[in-house]
């Protein structure tokens, strides 16, 4: 960052410090003045602000600095930017001015705070880095600890055969808003963690999220063996063995990097399993200092929080116990209990026979635990109702905080200017206010359709650009071009499904009566259209031939052009089609999706869902802000697919599309708009990090917070 600062003019001193924080991310201001330093980088970067500051040329830097527009506006960020820095009259210090000065430590594998960043596989990453986000917004003493991969997660591309290529780009760490930690005398610091008797070691990043830092630890460092460089290569690559031994990076690792960067965490909140080792290590760090086992344990469990997101017992990681054996060969002694104690602490039967599984471990360790819907919640409590025996189902103390999203990040431009018009300047302070959201009935259905007819338009010229690109570049053939949705229709009702293609999320549901379908989007005077986009893991073989199976379908004749997919979804795209098509689908096998924040997404920039009731639309759906697919549950699950796709077929024939194609003589369709308003108006508020992260904070981790201060001689 140093050197960026020395090229900047005098008064754009401060440019670098901006771009070198993701504030810019959810901030229009920000990022409106790296668009106008220079529009045409600005749009090649992928909005990337370190990689304009970067390419920018000096004419451009002088000409800014002698432009007292762009200087009055430059200006104006930066007080912005310092006033949200600042702490003092946030939420949390006005509301709990006693508790500022104690720590949250929140564990994830994976951080999505900006499509430059591609640490982050999907929805449990991007709910991460909206946690981080509004913790700073709401000014919570909140660090985040996690993984830098320098591989990322993979670019995808499919070619014409339609088989998922997975392309991994190292990232180049001058390029993105990431800065090395260093220690007092200049050297750059490193954390080791003992590994089957050989240490590891790992560098410290540091990402700046608003107020909020986030470090990340990255073993492609010289002084490792080669087989523990590649360790953080890559998100959710390799095998159980590389598996443990990252597992063992965030946990054992990261408790060590809070006290070595001076922490003392009064919460640890682990996001999903795979950081539950660090209940061992908050453990053995208490045992060294002269508790006993049943002491250390009592404390940790005080200030532990276990958020579970996955309602199948495949989703959660297991180890076998000879791994456990070769990683944990001695730690037991540490801790003072026996082998047999140590595996028991995590010992579940699982189909294969018995092993380590971490959501056991936590939900023996930890104080407090929650699932992510009010639904999740109720099916964990019977998942794991064997672990507390002695209850029933419904005191099985695992409760529900309902995912959330972060509306600055994920608000529309054009959106915003009918907010900012209508629910007053100062909306975004308090966008948790369900009062504040009535005031859209004052909005008028032609403004609402104009924003939407223009964000419509706006993903439709992006497909188009995008796949101009590809191929002037000479980087695709002509089935790609058509593929990627340029002959959609701007006028055409267009459906959006957009997401990891997992099986269980039923990517081709629609395909199952294709005649019926056929006659649903090929319908001359109300045509329907599909756009797809998503990843499958690289090692989920029938997720891959599920993208084959909706890109042949993309490919083929039959519909005209009326079905796209897009390939590489990430946040940046997720942007355009969260805003820009009509209606959001939906199709998870209930009830797999634990929660879901796509849909939120989407209903925050007035585009209805259309989605089976699992997940948060059980609690969003209000007959009215959408539509629910009717709700019957089957044993078989042929028989679940065939009745839930001819329920869509229904609701798309005799509601969806009559309503869209009911448009007045000034061709606006009033009653669609009203669902539209609706769908934002009963869902912003709700469904927001903003009200999330205040009920994780009253509801969970004051309690730990406290039970510390309690715990504490006076
Ligand atoms: C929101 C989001 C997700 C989560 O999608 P779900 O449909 O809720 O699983 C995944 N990927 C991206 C890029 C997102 O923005």
């Amino acid at each position: 960052m140093q050197d960026l600062i020395e090229r900047m003019p005098e008064k754009l001193r401060r440019l670098p410090e901006l771009a070198y924080n993701v504030w810019w991310s959810w901030n229009a201001e920000a990022r409106e003045i790296f668009r106008r330093l220079d529009y045409p980088l600005w749009r090649r970067t992928l909005h990337n602000p370190v990689l304009v500051l970067r390419q920018v040329s000096d004419e451009n830097l002088l000409a800014r600095a002698r432009d007292a527009s762009f200087l009055r506006r430059f200006n104006k960020v930066m007080m912005d930017y310092d006033r949200a820095m600042s702490n003092g009259h946030s939420w949390f210090h006005t509301t709990y001015p006693h508790l500022t000065r104690k720590t949250i430590a929140y564990f994830s594998f994976e951080f999505g705070l900006h499509s430059s960043l591609p640490i982050y596989s999907g929805g449990l990453g991007i709910l991460a880095g909206d946690h981080a986000k509004e913790a700073s917004d709401l000014g919570l003493p909140f660090v985040g600890i996690g993984f830098l991969y320098p591989q990322g997660y993979f670019r995808q591309h499919v070619p014409s055969h339609g088989w998922q290529e997975a392309i991994y780009d190292p990232i180049d760490m001058t390029n993105v808003p990431i800065l090395p930690v260093h220690k007092e005398d200049g050297e750059e610091m490193r954390i080791s963690v003992e590994m089957g008797g050989r240490l590891v070691h790992a560098r410290i990043w540091r990402i700046q999220v608003g107020r909020v830092p986030l470090f990340l630890m990255d073993t492609d460092v010289p002084e490792n063996q080669p087989w523990d460089r590649e360790l953080s290569a890559r998100l959710y690559s390799g095998d159980s063995e590389m598996r443990i031994r990252q597992e063992i990076m965030l946990g054992v690792g990261g408790v060590r990097l809070l006290h070595l960067l001076g922490y003392d965490p009064a919460v640890l909140h682990m996001n999903e399993g795979h950081s539950a080792f660090l209940l061992l290590e908050a453990v053995r760090e208490r045992v060294a200092a002269g508790l006993s086992f049943e002491e250390a344990c009592r404390e940790v469990k005080a200030r532990t929080i276990f958020t579970t997101h996955t309602p199948v017992p495949a989703g959660h990681d297991v180890f076998a116990f000879h791994l456990m054996d070769k990683y944990f060969y001695g730690y037991w002694d540490q801790l003072g209990i026996s082998r047999g104690e140590f595996l028991s602490l995590g010992q579940h039967e699982e189909p294969w026979g018995a092993a380590f599984n971490m959501t056991v471990l936590a939900l023996r360790m930890a104080g407090q635990f929650n699932g992510v819907s009010a639904l999740h919640g109720q099916v964990s409590r019977e998942m794991w109702h064997h672990v507390w025996p002695h209850v029933p189902v419904d005191e099985v103390p695992i409760t529900s905080v309902t995912n959330g999203i972060h509306v600055p990040t994920w608000t529309a431009g054009e959106m915003r200017h009918i907010f900012n018009k209508y629910l007053g300047a100062d909306w975004e302070d308090h966008h948790d206010d369900p009062v504040l959201w009535e005031r859209l009935t004052e909005t008028s259905d032609e403004e609402l359709w104009q924003v939407h007819v223009a964000l419509k338009a706006k993903l439709m010229s992006y497909l188009r650009s995008r796949a101009r690109r590809s191929w002037v570049n000479g980087m695709c053939d002509p089935t790609e071009v058509l593929v990627s949705g340029t002959l959609l229709d701007p006028h055409a009702l267009t459906i959006g499904f957009a997401r990891r293609f997992a099986t269980y999320k039923r990517a081709s549901l629609l395909f199952s009566d294709m005649d019926r379908l056929r006659s649903i989007l090929l319908d001359i005077h109300r045509p329907v259209q599909l756009i797809f986009a998503g990843k499958a893991h690289p090692a989920d073989e029938p997720g891959k031939h599920l993208i084959q199976q909706v890109h042949g379908m993309a490919k083929s004749n039959q519909f005209g052009g009326r079905v796209a997919f897009v390939e590489n979804y990430d946040m940046h795209s997720a942007r355009y089609f969260k805003q820009g098509v009509d209606v959001w689908l939906n199709t998870p096998r209930r009830p797999r999706e634990a929660s879901g924040t796509s849909g939120m997404k989407a209903s925050l920039n007035g585009i209805p869902n259309l989605s089976i009731l699992d997940g948060w639309w059980v609690e969003g759906y209000n007959g009215a802000n959408g539509w629910a697919i009717e709700d019957r549950q089957f044993d078989n699950v042929d028989e679940q697919d065939a009745h839930d796709a001819q329920a869509i077929y229904r609701l798309l024939e005799e509601e969806i599309v009559p309503l869209y194609y009911s448009q007045d003589r000034d061709g606006i369709p009033r009653g669609w708009v009203e669902v539209m308003r609706e769908a934002i108006r009963s869902n912003a508020w709700r469904f927001s990090t903003r009200r999330m992260v205040k009920e994780y904070t009253t509801e969970l981790y004051l309690k730990a917070m406290t039970a510390e201060l309690l715990a504490e001689p006076v």
